[in-house]
Formats: C-alpha cells, sequence, structure tokens
C-alpha cells in the first residue's frame, strides 16, 4: 500500500462550504444565499467581462509565465520596481509558495490564533512548527478578537522564518494600527520574515490602519500580501500578488511558482481590473457603508459585534456558533461558522443581508441561542 507523508496524513480533510445551488434544492427554496467566502455580491467589472472573452480567443497558447503586464500594472500602481512584484494563482498559493521557499523542516511559522485558517496547513505541509499566539480582547470585556503583536513578537525565536500578520484579520475582522504595528516590526529580528496578508485592505476605513506597502517601506524583512478575490471581484480567477521590499524575497518566493499557474484570462482580467479602480472603490465603499448597516442592525438585536475593517462581521456565539449556522443554513443562508468560537457572515448587499437577517431573527427567537451576556 502507498503511504502519503506523515505530516499529509496528519492534515485535516478540507470541508468546503455548501454550494447555494445544492442547498437550495436540498431544502426546496428558489435561492440560498452564500454568505460565506467574501466575495463581493456585485457581478464581475464590465472591462473584466470584455478582457476575458478577448483573451478567450489565445486561450490555445500558454500564458506569459511571468505575467509582464500586470506585475507592471501592480510595480506602477504601488511606486515599486518590478523585482519587487509576484502574482500568485490566488493569494493562498502565494501563502504556500512562501512556506516552500523559507521554512524548512524544524522551522517554525508564527502568527495571531484564530487566524486564516490556511496558515498552520501551510506550516504542517512544509514540516515547521506552527505558533499560534491567542488573540486578545479587543476592548475590555470584549470578545478575544485582536492581535496581541507583543505576544508575537515575543513567540518569534530563532527557527522562526515567516510570520504573518493578517490585517485586517480574517474571521474577526479587527485591524492593528500604525504604531503598535510599527513597533511589532521593530522587535521582530530581521532574519525573519514578516508578511502582512492584506487580503481586505480595500475595506479598510479606519485612517489609523496603515497600508502595508508604506510600512514594508525601508523593512527588506517585510512583504504584503494581496489579492483579486475579494474587492477586486475576480475569486474565481484565482489571482494574487506579493510586494516584497526586497526583491530577494520576491525572488524566492518565484522559484517555487508552478508554472503556468496564473491562466491568460486570469492575468487580463486583473489588468482590466486595476484600469477599473475608480469603479472598484465606489464598490468598496458601498460595501464598507452596508457593513455599518448591517453592524447597527446586528447590535440592535443584542449582539457583540466589534466594529469590522473587511467585508465580514464576526459574531462571537461561543459554543452556539455550529448550532447557530446549521439553523440559518436550514432556511437559506449559508455562513462560515467557527465551532465554539464564532460565525463569519459576509456583507452582501442589502437584500441578500436582509435575508440573512431575517432568517436570524427567526433562529434567535424559535431557540434559546444567545450565549450569556450577548
Ligand atoms: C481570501 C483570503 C486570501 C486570499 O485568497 P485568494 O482567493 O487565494 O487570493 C488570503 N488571505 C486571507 C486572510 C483571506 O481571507
Amino acid at each position: 500500500m502507498v503511504s502519503p507523508r506523515p505530516a499529509v496524513q496528519a492534515l485535516p480533510t478540507y470541508r468546503p462550504g455548501r454550494n447555494p445551488a445544492d442547498l437550495a434544492r436540498e431544502i426546496g427554496v428558489a435561492r440560498a444565499v452564500k454568505l460565506a467566502s467574501n466575495e463581493v455580491s456585485f457581478p464581475p467589472l464590465p472591462a473584466v467581462l470584455q478582457a476575458v472573452t478577448s483573451t478567450m480567443a489565445e486561450s490555445n497558447r500558454y500564458p506569459d509565465n511571468a505575467a509582464v503586464v500586470l506585475t507592471g500594472a501592480l510595480a506602477e500602481r504601488y511606486g515599486v520596481d518590478p523585482e519587487q512584484v509576484v502574482i500568485g494563482s490566488g493569494a493562498v498559493t502565494l501563502c504556500q509558495q512562501l512556506a516552500q521557499s523559507f521554512a524548512d523542516p524544524g522551522t517554525s511559522m508564527a502568527f495571531a490564533w484564530r487566524s486564516f485558517e490556511m496558515y498552520p496547513l501551510l506550516a504542517q505541509v512544509a514540516g515547521a512548527r506552527d505558533v499560534r499566539v491567542p488573540l486578545v480582547p479587543g476592548r475590555p470585556g470584549g470578545p478575544a478578537d485582536t492581535h496581541d503583536l507583543t505576544a508575537l513578537a515575543a513567540a518569534v525565536d530563532d527557527t522562526t522564518r515567516v510570520v504573518f500578520v493578517c490585517n485586517p484579520n480574517n474571521p474577526t475582522g479587527t485591524a492593528v494600527r500604525g504604531p503598535a504595528l510599527e513597533r511589532f516590526l521593530d522587535a521582530v529580528p530581521t532574519s525573519t520574515l514578516v508578511v502582512l496578508d492584506e487580503a481586505y485592505r480595500e475595506f479598510v476605513t479606519d485612517p489609523e490602519v496603515p497600508d502595508g506597502v508604506d510600512v514594508m517601506r525601508g523593512r527588506p524583512n517585510v512583504a504584503v500580501l494581496r489579492t483579486f478575490s475579494k474587492a477586486w471581484g475576480l475569486a474565481g480567477l484565482r489571482v494574487g500578488y506579493l510586494l516584497a521590499e526586497d526583491p530577494a524575497v520576491a525572488e524566492a518566493v518565484r522559484k517555487t511558482n508552478v508554472p503556468f499557474s496564473v491562466s491568460l484570462v486570469a492575468q487580463a482580467a486583473a489588468v482590466a481590473a486595476l484600469d477599473s479602480e475608480d469603479e472598484v472603490r465606489a464598490r468598496c465603499a458601498t460595501v464598507t457603508a452596508e457593513r455599518a448597516r448591517l453592524t447597527g442592525e446586528l447590535r440592535a438585536r443584542g449582539l457583540v459585534v466589534e466594529d469590522s475593517q473587511a467585508n465580514f462581521v464576526w459574531l462571537p456565539l461561543g459554543e452556539r456558533s455550529a448550532e447557530v449556522a446549521a439553523e440559518l443554513e436550514a432556511r437559506a443562508v449559508i455562513t462560515r461558522p467557527f465551532p465554539g468560537e464564532g460565525v463569519r457572515v459576509t456583507v452582501g448587499s442589502a437584500e441578500e443581508d436582509d435575508v440573512f437577517l431575517g432568517a436570524l431573527d427567526d433562529v434567535l427567537s424559535s431557540r434559546d441561542l444567545l450565549p450569556a451576556g450577548a
């Protein structure tokens, strides 16, 4: 019998969220609402649709492995050298490449926990130790939801090759501010790479939350990870990018790229999306206004909800999380439960969010599902 590597055998089996069409069919409704994966609810940008259609005609050819046009467009947008940019097949693939490029067996990767669920898996596959530093309450008496950067810096030792700081944090939506982040970066040894995962940067409205690209400047052990999947609406096309202050970091990540993994269509779509930035900004403003409305509606129901800087809200429902999510799903609303901790709900369109709120009201009134004090 063949046997996979022990590190791979130990990995949990990935359980994707429910597909809305399947769920709708199963429970016999016309439509289920999916608020589980932090996509935007807008259709693809018109320029993206056009770019995708026209590049399809060339899809008998391999894509440009160096993604020169997209790399150039990103370098220009951020005022960096093309050498500092790496394109990947989604930011998660770049996370994997970071682990492959920097973490040997016996080393470690550190990050806050709860945070992006990929981080521990990447460390495990690389055979590296994962060091998880608990989140702390965002305010006195509040739920545990914010990076403890002092503890994270203290957890870094000479085995730590990569530290992820997810800002804003998935799934809690909280973000660290400039001075705390600068102090943290000052404390981390320059031999440890700090990756600022800014998948949700475009939804940040707190002016004190810094742009990682500004923070990165002059710090050769810092890199910033971004994606076209969320604000830019290309989740189905798979494009992300890494900006590294030190071109050698970018070069190392490029070396573990699977050739041609960013398709021709995806590259063209990303370039078209960048050209539509004004439209994207307007969409993000719609999302953040809806986020404020949704947060207010949830608080009006007596729920504890921190301000989110991303396009989702976090309901710290503790032991009731899995049950609330299951009850919502039975009412055709798919959210993302983290059993024992909370439920993450993507900010959808106002109409989708109203369907969610209606289902939630139904769940809360039919069952005693609120934790004490919430
Ligand atoms: C969604 C997400 C990503 C990237 O997703 P891709 O679709 O692979 O680009 C990266 N980091 C975090 C924290 C995310 O939530």
